[in-house]
């Protein structure tokens, strides 16, 4: 094996500096990656073509070339698009705000006629008909100020280092506010080159290699990026300032060096702060490599832009980036396989990209922290999706034209990121789930592809049937809620009473398997997976020792909502805990109020921590002081106990 870095060494160096400060802050919310998650900023794709209608060429090859400044968002130049005709056009159309004013279109260099309509959409009458199956060329020259808008387009802002910044966020469909193209995710072009000429004091980061940089007259420069990677258009960047380089080397599995470009404010401020963990991004591109198979664009590198942007955004090979945080960092970089070597194929399966993203955080615990901590990030992103009772992480069609919906933190991401967990739960051989996700790299290697392209690649390497399980989890609503009661009985049988309601009347009943974890009074612990096959079971087992307590979904691998858990037959009483997860305080809310009931609180371990008597019927519990971690809070009633779990972040 080619990662022959001391894992262990590295955890415990490392790790106190990436998770220091409190949970709360590094919690992955969602509106931290990939910017275009932001909220209050939903936006119409009305000005988008129908590519139904008007995709009659494929798209080979981009060139942009344009001069700016970070003084504001004005760039004028040139784009090249190179295609091929696949059918006989007369009219070709492109997408470009009509905010900037076209000079000047060329196609085969003949001047072209053309219409900058309202809509954004560019209308060019071809000089001379092109005939099916033809390569043909484009050029617009185009000038203005480029659209900014809360964050998205071409953006200018002083980062909180005095630095002045432009830099390009067009995911999903803000191309167009700065660049002619074509926005079709099925149509990535097999190669672009992005010149820009801007102040010699500016350096400019974006795709592929720096082949050149050209000193001009007026103290300007050219920077000249070419990539020769298959790109969709949204993953187009760039990014000026006056950048300090901080650059090294990773490598990929066959020995090749991969070269890792960090382009950071000037002032060593942030190199001091942040050196420890840019240097963790070698051992981070180290393990999603050895999961998800090589780097995909080893041949170029793998960079990073520092940009006031708010969290990051996976341009291709030169990520923009608001820091070096843990979690935005490797879910940024697992990006370069989910979302850039492979592309959702429609916005609907935009699970393929954030999805796996956000699962790449918990790989990252998993591997680089310690099997708990990944097991709280579980807990805490499902606590997240449970907040309310419905939802898939499929987009249906009638939600397409919401932005806040497609990039959902709730749904795509973290829905998205809990059913992996399940479905490799549900594999439970991890050399078949990785096999799994390194395959679906291959096969659909530079191209998209949807949720069911990889329920194939799924299907045909497990020879299981998946078809319930994705009806139920990827297009299906809602979560199943448990009640679980237990009894044992003096020759030693444990009887298991499982009742399974829905959050959701739009899926009635979810049939899943799940482990439950049985402690023992003498101090051992058995793990029993169980299979739920309608509303209500009763499982039977025998133990000779005498059981203490049940844990179900002890790992939180599943997607359920443990209600209670009773050391009794009956119907527990209903009790609720919130906030949860809880940062300084929470309170336990009786159905009713009592003489007396006891709380006890074990921690993750189940030691116990904390005693108390309550009558009341809610009761306000401080948390602040508690390890961050998993903690449960177990109520003594009259006749009944009960055990609930509590995220502390
Ligand atoms: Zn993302």
């Amino acid at each position: 094996m080619p990662f022959t870095f001391n894992r262990k060494i590295w955890v415990l160096i490392m790790f106190p500096l990436m998770l220091g400060g409190s949970i709360k802050a590094q919690l992955p919310f969602p509106e931290e990656f990939c910017h275009h998650a932001k909220k209050g900023s939903s936006l119409s794709r009305v000005a988008q073509l129908d590519y139904s209608k008007h995709d009659l060429f494929d798209v080979n090859f981009y060139h942009l070339n344009l001069t700016t400044e970070t003084t504001d968002t004005y760039i004028e130049g040139k784009t090249i698009i190179q295609a091929t005709s696949q059918s006989n056009i007369d009219t070709i159309y492109l997408e470009l705000t009509h905010q900037l004013e076209i000079s000047k279109i060329l196609v085969n260099q003949s001047t072209a006629t053309f219409v900058h309509q309202n809509n954004d959409i560019i209308e060019i009458t071809c000089p001379v008909e092109i005939p099916q199956e033809n390569n043909f060329e484009v050029e617009i020259h185009y000038s203005g100020a480029a659209i900014s808008n809360k964050g998205r387009g071409y953006n200018t802002a002083n980062s909180n280092h005095e630095t002045r910044v432009n830099w390009t966020l067009s995911e999903p469909f803000y191309s167009k506010d700065w660049w002619p193209c074509k926005q079709e995710l099925e149509d990535k072009a097999d190669s672009v080159w992005v010149f820009v000429t801007t102040s010699n004091k500016n350096k400019v980061g974006s795709n592929g290699l720096l082949t050149n940089t050209i000193s001009l007259e007026n103290d300007k420069v050219r920077y000249e990026w070419k990539s020769r990677y298959p790109i969709a258009y949204y993953l187009v960047s760039i990014a000026v300032a006056e950048y300090m380089e901080y650059n090294f080397t990773s490598q990929s599995p066959d020995g090749k060096d991969i070269d890792m470009i960090n382009y950071l404010y000037p002032d060593s401020s942030m190199y001091k702060s942040e050196k420890a963990y840019i240097d963790c991004t070698k051992v981070q591109m180290n393990l999603l490599q050895e999961k998800y198979g090589p780097y995909p664009f080893k041949e170029e590198k793998y960079g990073h832009c520092i940009t006031p942007i708010a969290g990051g955004m996976e341009h291709q090979t030169m990520t923009t980036q608001s820091g070096f945080h843990f979690y935005l960092t490797i879910h940024e970089m697992a990006h370069s396989w989910f979302g850039n070597q492979v592309t959702c194929g429609q916005w609907n399966d935009i699970w393929i990209n954030e999805g796996f993203a956000t699962y790449s955080q918990y790989i990252g615990l998993e591997n680089l922290a310690n099997q708990e901590t990944a097991d709280g990030f579980n807990a805490a992103i499902q606590s997240i999706v449970m907040r309310e009772p419905d939802g898939s992480v499929y987009v249906p069609d009638e939600y397409l034209e919401d932005r806040d919906r497609v990039f959902s933190g709730r749904l795509s991401y973290y829905k998205g990121s809990v059913i992996i967990q399940m479905i490799r739960y549900l594999l439970n051989d991890d050399e078949l789930f990785f096999h799994v996700l390194k395959e679906f790299q291959i096969r659909f290697a530079y191209k998209t592809a949807i949720g069911d392209d990889f329920k194939d690649v799924l299907e045909d390497l497990s020879q299981q049937d998946f078809d319930e399980f994705f009806k139920l989890w990827y297009y299906g609503e809602g979560y199943p809620i448990y009640h679980f009661g237990w009894q044992q009985n003096v020759t030693g049988k444990l009887k298991i009473k499982s009742l399974q309601e829905s959050s959701t009347p739009k899926t009635d009943f979810f049939s899943m398997k799940y482990d439950i974890l049985i402690f023992f009074e003498d101090g051992s612990k058995k793990l029993v997976q169980l299979q739920q096959t309608s509303h209500k079971e009763f499982f039977e087992m025998n133990f000779e020792k005498r059981v203490k307590e049940i844990l179900p979904n002890p790992r939180s691998q599943n997607l359920m909502d443990v209600k209670s858990i009773s050391s009794s037959l009956l119907f527990p009483e209903e009790i609720q805990i919130e906030p949860n997860p809880a940062t300084t305080a929470f309170i336990i809310r009786f159905a009713n109020s009592q003489t007396k009931r006891e709380v006890q609180i074990y921690n993750s371990s189940l030691k116990l921590i904390e005693t108390i008597e309550t009558p009341n019927k809610n009761h306000f519990i401080k948390c602040e002081t508690w390890a961050k971690g998993i903690y449960f809070i177990k109520i003594k009633s009259k006749n009944q106990e009960y055990l609930k779990k509590l995220v502390k972040y």
